[in-house]
């Protein structure tokens, strides 16, 4: 698939934590795609490349009714000419959400499970029926795994970012994270937001990465506002006055819990003076249809 990479530009942050004598940008993976989240599209080239590596034909993933994992999988399958299929935690709704809307206008092929199956990975009997496992690229929810981390570490290609000495994104399976640390260069940091209330996220960042590599990584746990896709006026007060003050949209699951903890870190004097901040924006804004029109001011 042919995405404007060239759009990928780190924005500089004006009036925001100068006068802490700390300068920042944002790498705008958003801009890639209005519903590939720039992170996953980078994710799931690393499980492209292995799928013609090994002459698979079908795209088989998992995630819940918002995810942009899945929408993600469906797109860049649509546009290599693979079948995609996912499994979808919950029920079949009598009203499909958009993203799964989306998904399925790309031809993926949804099959639902309930939340007790999902969870204990039993896959609906029709899986197997319907695709050929021999064809089938299973690739894991959120994109986790060493195939997921490689694809990531090419988010660092883009731009002269060798300059700034920490390197901040949201996390969920952890993988984005893992390919920033694998690929950061000397001196530079990177701290992970966590955006889950379960603190096993270190360990499976930890999982993918060698000891002197994790070695760069700080995990905070305290900015998640309740759990996964949780959220508080106070977030989305945040989420307007941030938009309002930079011109940069988040979204509520992830960037926009990552802006909030790395302003409030700012705040706190957790950056020494000369610091400087290259904020990833992963994407995701598609999943912002998800709550009550006119809830964001973007
Ligand atoms: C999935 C996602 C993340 C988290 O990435 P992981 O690799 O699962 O940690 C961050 N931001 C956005 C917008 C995402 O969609």
């Amino acid at each position: 698939m042919e995405l404007p990479l060239g759009n990928i530009s780190a924005d500089v942050l004006k009036n925001w934590c100068q006068p802490y004598g700390i300068d920042a940008a944002v790498l705008r993976l958003d801009r890639l795609h209005p519903e590939v989240s720039g992170n996953k599209w980078f994710k799931l080239q690393g499980y492209l490349t292995a799928a013609r590596a090994s002459g698979k034909r079908t795209l088989l993933t998992f995630g819940g009714a918002w995810s942009n994992h899945l929408l993600a999988t469906a797109a860049a399958g649509a546009a290599l000419g693979l079948r995609t299929a996912a499994v979808v935690r919950g029920e079949a709704p009598s009203l499909p959400s958009p993203t799964l809307q989306d998904a399925a206008a790309l031809g993926m092929r949804l099959f639902f499970s309930s939340r007790a199956a999902y969870r204990n990975k039993e896959l609906p009997p029709e899986v197997w029926k319907e695709l050929d496992p021999n064809e089938t690229l299973v690739i894991p929810e959120g994109g986790y795994g060493p195939d997921g981390a490689s694809g990531a570490a090419r988010i660092l290609d883009h731009g002269e970012l060798d300059k700034y000495t920490h390197i901040l994104s949201a996390v969920g399976t952890g993988t984005t994270l893992a390919g920033l640390a694998q690929a950061a260069g000397p001196g530079q940091r990177v701290i992970g937001i966590s955006v889950l209330r379960d603190p096993s996220a270190p360990d499976a960042v930890r999982a993918l990465l060698p000891e002197e590599r994790y070695g760069l990584v700080e995990m905070r746990h305290t900015f998640h506002f309740g759990g996964y896709a949780r959220h508080t006026p106070e977030l989305l007060g945040f989420m307007n006055g941030w938009y309002r003050d930079t011109g940069i949209p988040s979204d509520f699951v992830y960037t926009g819990k990552l802006f909030y903890a790395a302003d409030a870190l700012v705040r706190d004097g957790h950056f020494a003076p000369g610091s400087r901040l290259l904020l990833i924006h992963s994407g995701g804004l598609q999943g912002n249809r998800s709550l009550p029109p006119g809830t964001l001011i973007f």
